[in-house]
């Protein structure tokens, strides 16, 4: 009982994000008192596996003892200060870690990843201006998600999000994307991709893609060969390239960035989610000496990047940022559990483990009528479903049947997808996975 009385006072007044509120009346809206690795717990005492990292962010488990640690400290010194004109530790510290990690020259914050994305457009779009030169569109791939502020949502192509504002966004140009993993169908979008640069280029700032796995766009793959591709014809007809890594960097594929498997540096690179190891909201825009300097003169003309946030670089989520990175560094897998200044598996070389686990057990849903594909990479599985119509809400049902059994799904249409916390335990897989597998057979 207690979960439903906290259920009707919060629905007397907040309003939740990526829902049709009268969902909730049938549907119980889950309180959650705390969290503990990758186990999230409600008032009642149920738990649930925290199979989609809370929205992708959770990347080393709820109440991480060292991440927690980490932010008491900065708590107890600086909690924010304004970034324009001042400066603090903990964005010096971050700023060069993550110029050498990334192999970038310069950092701006910002505290979300759409935010991040309107920054990098911005600036691209900028860069070209300072150069005399407008250029007022953008590339962007069909299918993707970059966020759902107006500048983001205009070079998204998920209709669902973006349909009903068509009428007030941003232009952009769509380039098609590939069907499958396969370097065929790389090749075969590469060549369409090439027809829409030669059309529009000159009219165009940037190509905008996310690398390797679409994850709001149902989680589409495509071949590292796409996008080396990609940044083989942004430097032939010369717009910029922008890698939106917020969902995908950060070990999620496989690599430290999925940008890593394609060899490709791109223009302009967004992070965010796991930056913060799922703690605070953060978000930073890395890109090159060659496009800060064309912002850098006397102070006479609108060459200065003016954007600013209230909360840039706030100093708790940049400890949380530098934690993750240390953890990064540091953390070693010994035995499923996570130390530090150990012998042991890095965390890259432990999540190539656990994926391959992970594909090992999904090879079942194949035997599921309902089952159209699976696909995975690194750290981020897929279970496609028939094609269910979308009304018929398949992927809702699947959720429900997945609260009701301990464990967090959140479906993406017909597409049930695994992004765990990278600390999850094979037997924690095994619930995850058997879950999702009756879930889906139920609908058989
Ligand atoms: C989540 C996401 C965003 C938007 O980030 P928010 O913090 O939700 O605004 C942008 N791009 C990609 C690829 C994402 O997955």
């Amino acid at each position: 009982m207690k979960n439903y009385e906290i259920m009707q006072k919060d629905l007397k007044y907040n309003w939740h994000p990526c829902t049709q509120m009268k969902d909730h009346e049938f549907l119980p809206l889950i309180p959650i008192k705390k969290g503990e690795g990758v186990y999230l717990e409600d008032f009642e005492g149920n738990k649930y596996i925290d199979a989609i990292s809370s929205w992708w962010v959770n990347l080393f488990g709820h109440k991480n003892p060292y991440i927690n640690k980490k932010i008491k400290e900065q708590l107890e010194t600086l909690e924010h200060v304004i970034f324009a004109g001042f400066t603090h530790e903990g964005a010096v510290k971050l700023g060069e870690r993550i110029c050498k990690l990334t192999n970038f020259d310069k950092v701006f914050y910002a505290d979300n990843g759409s935010s991040a994305v309107e920054i990098a457009i911005k600036m691209s779009f900028h860069f070209w201006k300072n150069n005399g030169l407008i250029r007022p569109l953008f590339f962007s791939l069909e299918n993707s998600y970059h966020g759902e502020t107006i500048g983001a949502l205009s070079v998204g192509d998920v209709g669902l999000y973006k349909d009903t504002y068509k009428e007030i966004l941003i232009k952009n140009i769509t380039i098609p994307i590939p069907k499958d993993k396969s370097v065929e169908e790389a090749k075969k979008a590469l060549k369409k991709a090439r027809e829409v640069f030669e059309r529009y280029h000159q009219n165009v700032s940037a190509l905008i893609i996310e690398p390797l796995v679409q994850c709001a766009g149902y989680m589409k793959m495509h071949h590292p060969i796409f996008v080396k591709g990609l940044r083989e014809l942004c430097n032939e007809f010369n717009v910029h390239l922008i890698a939106d890594e917020i969902a995908v960097g950060f070990g999620r594929t496989g690599s430290m960035f999925a940008c890593n498997q394609a060899n490709v540096k791109p223009d302009f690179m967004t992070l965010s989610k796991g930056l913060t190891g799922g703690y605070l909201p953060l978000s930073l825009v890395l890109t090159t000496n060659k496009i800060y300097q064309a912002f850098y003169c006397d102070y006479k003309e609108l060459k200065a990047f003016l954007h600013s946030h209230s909360y840039t670089a706030n100093p708790l989520a940049i400890a949380a940022a530098n934690a993750t990175l240390d953890i990064f560094e540091k953390g070693k897998f010994k035995n499923e559990i996570l130390f530090y200044d150990e012998e042991g598996e890095s965390i890259i070389e432990h999540n190539k483990k656990t994926s391959n686990y992970i594909w090992e057990k999904m090879q079942r849903f194949k035997d599921l009528k309902n089952v159209k594909e699976i696909r995975q990479t690194g750290m981020i599985s897929a279970i496609e479903m028939i094609d269910y119509p979308f009304e018929k809400r398949m992927g809702l049902k699947v959720y429900e049947y997945g609260l009701k059994n301990g464990v967090l799904l959140r479906p993406l249409g017909n597409v049930i997808y695994f992004m765990p916390p990278y600390i999850i335990k094979k037997e924690e897989i095994d619930k995850m996975i058997n879950v999702a597998f009756e879930a889906i057979k139920s609908l058989e």
